[in-house]
């Protein structure tokens, strides 16, 4: 994917090319016309300073901020005209620019044993990581990553892709959820997970995911496919393959996604 849209109308061109592609990031056009922005930060928490920055961009380019379910902050309402500058704006003020397409996603996560009085793991240091490692890695369809501190799981567990919370003695991991038309609960992969050893059974259930998805799957339909059983034994048969490639995957896969940000 070049940068080379210089126009509005190569612009509605490369918004209808993206969509379909791994590292979109772009909402693309919104039914009135205008255009939106996918805009975050790891963990979802804004400095006093990036809020500044952000309310600046918003009162320049557009008409409102929209918290979006993801922890991202959805730029709303900006013209056509103004979209490449608002796009510049928001890069050049060190914030990323949220993939809607088929990748890893970023990690959501609640504040955990930090703040919240319930909190019995640290999640903001584990989600962070878990998003340096795999965000923007290519996936069959979308991706998505939850960090909870405790049971409650405020962060929606359950309902996503790959979904860990906070216990006692480690974090239990669960994997296949999602919500949509079909919404599917997780199902436990494994429990007493020590911090350090999260991401190798991310990067498994990603290894697995990638070679037995049919094009367009997502991992709960991938996993209905191949049953449960079968699905975990493939992953934990994959737990001490080095993941080092997996890494270097998604790194060089987002910063193409990232170029490919236009600035007209
Ligand atoms: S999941 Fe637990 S630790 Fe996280 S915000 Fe909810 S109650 Fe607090």
């Amino acid at each position: 994917m070049e940068t080379t849209v210089n126009s509005d109308s190569e612009l509605k061109q490369e918004t209808l090319q993206r969509k379909k592609q791994s590292g979109y990031r772009c909402l693309g056009k919104q039914r009135d016309g205008n255009y939106s922005l996918c805009v975050g930060v790891p963990t979802a928490c804004f400095s006093a300073a990036q809020f500044r920055k952000i309310s600046d961009i918003i009162e320049k380019f557009a008409s409102v901020g929209h918290f979006s379910t993801a922890q991202s902050l959805i730029i709303v309402g900006i013209p056509e005209h103004k979209y490449y500058e608002a796009k510049r704006a928001v890069l050049d003020a060190g914030f990323e620019i949220r993939s809607i397409g088929k990748d890893v996603r970023q990690v959501k996560s609640c504040t955990g044993a930090d703040f919240s009085p319930f909190g019995l793991q640290r999640t903001m240091p584990l989600a962070t990581e878990l998003e340096k490692m795999f965000r923007g890695l290519p996936t069959p369809m979308k991706f998505k990553t939850s960090v909870s501190g405790c049971p409650n799981c405020c962060a929606n567990t359950k309902l996503n892709d790959f979904g860990i919370h906070g216990t006692v003695d480690g974090w239990k991991i669960f994997v296949g959820g999602k919500m949509g038309a079909s919404p599917v609960i997780a199902e436990e992969l494994a429990s007493r997970v020590q911090p350090d050893d999260v991401p190798k059974y991310l990067a498994a259930v990603l290894r697995v995911y990638n070679k037995e998805a049919q094009p367009n799957e997502r991992i709960a339909k991938t996993i209905s496919r191949l049953g449960f059983e079968t699905f975990k034994a493939n992953v934990l048969s994959m737990l001490n393959t080095p993941f080092d490639d997996l890494i270097k995957s998604a790194k060089d896969a987002y910063e193409k996604a990232e170029a490919c940000n236009c600035i007209g």
